[in-house]
């Protein structure tokens, strides 16, 4: 297939073009992702789309929320993208199952499009070139973009660098109640969902959402001006849904009104600019024999990391 055909089928909603389109940007390889941005520069744009992360504990039920959440979506009249992370790199909770199966209804409607994420390449269950990826559904014409992260680590707040609303669920428990959930993400939340509003824990929700709700009132949101709603309800019946989804639109419209959704998204493609052209000085770098070979004798006779850094640092420097 070559990049006119696949761009021409793209243009025509073909979901096969548009995952191989997708490839084609995660790829490692510089060719395939020039290739992908001359197509994605060709795309028509369609508006500007909500991008919302999805984060939270494994088995704190992100796929189930994704699903019930993405279909009400695609029921309001939206184009719906999921970027779900691969089960195969979950090591606990969570299903086992394919996405087919993690998001049945999502995946099989038409204007819905879910994307795994193979886990090889994620950092903190966020695919390194998300970002770019995110920017493509969004010139396809996708107008709701669900980025669901693994619930593990510092750097699962990489998924800040591709979203504008960072969704962060929680799960009722007995004693610490965010337990499972790092203090990091917390911080970043915009809004927060109390999941597992139902049957036997609908007591321990309302207590876990007062909790929260209290925590987050000593805290400063991410956004001047926002305060981050602490939502209850139940992903598996759907209760609650109607208004998670006027609270992530008026997340959208507080950032829109206070200028704060336009500086985000430019300080998100300095960085993508700024990470490209860090990503290239290094293959520059490394491509250079007698700056591998410094390379390798500074890693030969380094006792620690830090002269290993230090010796690099000197012969960058060094040359220029
Ligand atoms: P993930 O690992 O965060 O994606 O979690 P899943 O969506 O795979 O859900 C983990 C488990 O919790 C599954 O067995 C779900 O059926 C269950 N679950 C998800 N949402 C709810 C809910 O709202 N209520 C109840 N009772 N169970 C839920």
């Amino acid at each position: 297939m070559d990049a006119e055909d696949l761009a021409q089928r793209v243009e025509r909603g073909d979901r096969a073009a548009l995952a191989r389109l997708v490839t084609l940007v995660e790829s490692r390889r510089g060719i395939d992702r020039a290739t992908a941005a001359r197509i994605a520069q060709g795309l028509k744009r369609e508006g500007v789309a909500h991008r919302i992360g999805v984060s939270g504990p494994p088995g704190a039920g992100k796929s189930t929320l994704i699903e019930t959440l993405g279909m009400a979506m695609t029921e309001a009249g939206h184009r719906v993208a999921v970027l779900a992370v691969d089960p195969s790199s979950r090591r606990t909770g969570g299903s086992l199952l394919g996405d087919q199966a993690r998001m049945p209804r999502l995946s099989q409607c038409a204007s819905a499009f879910v994307r795994p994420t193979a886990s090889g390449a994620t950092l903190g269950g966020v695919h390194a070139r998300t970002a770019e990826v995110v920017e493509v559904l969004e010139a396809v014409g996708f107008d709701r973009i669900l980025v669901e992260t693994v619930g593990v680590g510092q750097s699962e707040l990489e998924v800040l660098s591709a979203v504008d609303t960072l969704l962060l669920l929680a799960i009722p428990g007995s004693g610490d109640e965010l337990q499972g959930i790092k203090r990091g993400i917390v911080e970043a939340a915009d809004l927060v969902w109390v999941n597992k509003s139902d049957g036997e824990t609908v007591t321990l929700a309302q207590t876990a959402q007062r909790q929260l709700l209290a925590a987050l009132q000593l805290q400063r949101p991410r956004f001047a001006g926002w305060q981050v709603p602490v939502l209850a309800g139940s992903a598996q019946l759907s209760t609650g849904v109607p208004a998670l989804v006027d609270a992530l639109a008026a997340h959208r419209e507080h950032l829109e009104v206070t200028g704060q959704w336009s500086s985000q998204r430019r300080a998100q493609r300095r960085e993508r600019v700024l990470a490209g052209a860090r990503e290239g000085a290094w293959r520059a770098f490394v491509a250079d024999p007698t700056r591998q070979r410094a390379l390798q004798s500074a890693l030969d006779a380094a006792d620690d990391e830090a002269a290993v850094v230090d010796a690099l640092v000197a012969s960058v420097i060094g040359e220029t």
